[in-house]
C-alpha cells in the first residue's frame, strides 16, 4: 500500500518545526529517520495530513560532552552514535545497544530520538534510557522542559511529549567510577525485535560492594520496565557474591509480558530470566575487573 496525501514541510530550525507543529497539531507528525513512521504510513495505521520533515535542523544533530552526561541531539542517526568515540568511552551501555538495533540499513537512517520518542517498550534505546536514567528534553511552543526516563514512557508507542512537543537531545549520565554495564537480548532472527532483552548498569564502592544497581527490561510489558526491588537487594553485596540467578528472578517479577504471536508471556518470563542473570553477571564482573 502507499500512504495516504499528506502536504510536505521541511523546517530549517526547532522554532520553525515546533510553529508548524502548533498550527497543524492534530494532523500533523513529524519525521526523523522514517524507519517506523513510513511503514505505519504505508500500512495506513497511521495518517496524516501534514509531515514535518526535521532532517534539515542542523541544531537536532551531534554529540557532546557536557558535564557529567553525554548530550546527543535527537536527529543523530543511531550508526552515527554507533561509531562514536565519545558514545564508546563514556556511555558504553548505549554502544553496545546501539549495534542490536534491526540492520546497519536501518540504523543509517534511523535516529536516537526517532527510536525514544517512537517508545516502543521492545526497543533497545527506551529500555538503556530507562536503565542509565537518562533526560529528555522537549521543545513546544511555550518553550523547553526536561522529563527524566522514568517519566517518559507511558505506553506502547506513547510517550509523555505533546502532540505540539519535539524531542530535541537525550542527555546520558557518563560512566564513573568502578562500574558495568552488559545488554542481553533474545529475538528469533538476527535484526528482528528482541522478544525479551534486559540492560543492566552497576557500581561498586570501594569495597567491591554494589552501591548501585539498576535493572531494565525490553519487551516484558507495555513500556521499559525496571525492577527496582531487585535492584535494592542488591546494594551492599559484595560483587563476587552476588547470586545472579536469584537476583534475575526476582527482576522478573517486576514485569508484566503479554502472549502474542511471537511468544507466550510464560516464555517470555523464563527467557527474560536467563538473560538478567547473564547481563547482571557480565555487568558485575566488568566493574570487579575496572
Ligand atoms: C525492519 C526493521 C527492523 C527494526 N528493528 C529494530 C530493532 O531491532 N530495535 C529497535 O529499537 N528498532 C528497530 N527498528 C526501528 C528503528 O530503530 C527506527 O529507526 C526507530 O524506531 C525510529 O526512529 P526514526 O528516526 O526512524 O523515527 P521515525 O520513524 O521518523 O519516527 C518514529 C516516531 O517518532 C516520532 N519522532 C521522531 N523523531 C522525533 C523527535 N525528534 N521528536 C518528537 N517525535 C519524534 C515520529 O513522529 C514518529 O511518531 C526497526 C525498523 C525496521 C524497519
Amino acid at each position: 500500500m502507499k500512504p495516504a496525501q499528506f502536504e510536505y514541510h521541511a523546517p530549517t530550525s526547532t522554532l520553525e518545526a515546533v510553529t508548524l507543529l502548533k498550527n497543524h497539531v492534530d494532523e500533523a507528525k513529524v519525521i526523523a529517520g522514517g524507519q517506523s513512521l513510513v511503514p505505519m504510513l504505508a500500512l495506513r495505521i497511521a495518517r496524516f495530513e501534514h509531515l514535518i520533515d526535521l532532517n534539515r535542523i542542523e541544531e537536532l544533530r551531534g554529540i557532546r560532552l557536557e558535564g557529567d552526561t553525554l548530550v546527543v541531539g535527537a536527529l543523530t542517526r543511531q550508526s552515527s552514535a554507533e561509531h562514536s568515540e565519545l558514545v564508546a568511552r563514556h556511555v558504553p551501555l548505549l554502544h553496545r545497544a546501539l549495534p542490536k538495533i534491526g540492520h546497519f540499513q536501518i540504523r543509517n537512517r534511523g535516529t536516537i530520538g526517532g527510536s525514544i520518542a517512537h517508545a516502543d517498550p521492545a526497543s533497545e534505546l527506551p529500555c538503556v534510557a530507562l536503565c542509565l536514567g537518562a533526560t529528555m528534553t522537549l521543545v513546544g511552543p511555550n518553550g523547553s522542559r526536561t522529563v527524566d526516563a522514568s517519566d517518559f514512557f507511558i505506553s506502547i508507542w506513547q510517550s509523555s511529549a505533546e502532540p505540539d512537543e519535539i524531542l530535541s537531545h537525550v542527555a546520558f549520565p557518563v560512566a564513573t567510577g568502578t562500574s558495568g554495564f552488559a545488554i542481553e537480548e533474545f529475538a528469533l532472527r538476527a535484526g528482528d525485535f528482541a522478544i525479551a532483552g534486559v540492560s543492566c548498569a552497576v557500581t561498586l564502592d570501594s569495597d567491591r560492594r554494589v552501591a548501585r544497581a539498576s535493572i531494565a527490561f525490553m519487551g516484558m510489558g507495555p513500556t521499559p520496565l525496571r525492577a527496582h526491588e531487585a535492584e535494592s537487594a542488591l546494594v551492599g553485596t559484595r560483587a563476587d557474591a552476588v547470586d545472579c540467578a536469584a537476583t534475575a528472578r526476582l527482576a522478573v517479577e517486576a514485569t508484566t509480558p503479554g502472549d502474542d504471536v511471537h511468544a507466550s508471556a510464560a516464555y517470555r518470563t523464563r527467557i527474560a530470566a536467563s538473560l538478567a542473570a547473564t547481563a547482571l553477571r557480565r555487568a558485575l564482573e566488568e566493574a570487579d575487573n575496572a
